[in-house]
């Protein structure tokens, strides 16, 4: 549907805060639900089965990527597949809500090639700053918060690759940028379905 509004994407390293962003988003902006991704990793304390993420087991997960029920899915360092059900956009729009993603940068790249009018926003942080982030939450094995680490220093390259960035140095400030881009963007996609497809505006 041409009219359809945009999918945002919000993407970016392990440890920037897109989860803590995107909340602040859903408080000031109505109308935003959060696509809710499948994963094969297992529950981290006070998280719930659906609603954080939909926890499946390896043969689950395989199953509906043979079934076409994901959008998108990768293979994360953790060894542990994510990915967007389908099914989850397509529930959002019908209930005519506007349908935010949080993706790592692969899956973010794949929404942005594949889903026409979708919106990619890339969360940045200082290295030492994740580092800090991702030590405090010490919910993976120390292992593999250094390879997170190092997965967000070569990630940090890549914020080009997205239509907007924004830096998580300070938590108001960068909801409030965030909250900004996808309210532009929504009254840009409202005023583009208001437009007339051809003619011209004055004689
Ligand atoms: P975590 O284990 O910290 O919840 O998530 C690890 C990474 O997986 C994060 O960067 C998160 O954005 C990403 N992620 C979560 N859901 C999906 C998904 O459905 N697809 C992709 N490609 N990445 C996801």
């Amino acid at each position: 549907m041409p009219s359809a509004r945009p999918v945002f994407v919000v993407t970016g390293p392990s440890g920037a805060g897109k989860g803590t962003l995107i909340k602040g988003l859903v408080e000031r902006v109505p109308g935003i639900e959060i696509a809710v991704s499948a994963t094969t990793r297992p529950l981290r304390p006070g998280e719930v089965d659906g609603r954080e993420y939909w926890f499946l087991t390896d043969e689950e997960f395989t199953r509906r990527v043979a079934a076409g029920e994901f959008l998108e899915w990768v293979p994360y360092v953790s060894g542990h597949r994510y990915g967007t059900l389908r099914s989850e956009i397509d529930r959002i729009a019908e209930d005519g809500k506007v349908c935010v993603l949080e993706l790592e940068l692969r899956g973010a790249v794949t929404v942005q090639d594949e889903v026409p009018g979708s919106v990619t926003i890339f969360i940045a942080a200082d290295v030492p700053e994740l580092e800090r982030r991702l030590r405090d939450r010490a919910t993976e094995s120390t292992g593999e918060i250094g390879e997170r680490i190092e997965l967000a220093r070569s990630q940090l390259e890549q914020a080009h690759l997205f239509r907007y960035m924004v830096r998580n140095d300070d938590v108001e400030r960068a909801t409030a940028a965030v909250a900004a881009i996808v309210e532009c963007e929504l009254a840009m996609s409202e005023s583009s379905a208001l437009r007339p497809r051809s003619g011209r505006l004055s004689g």
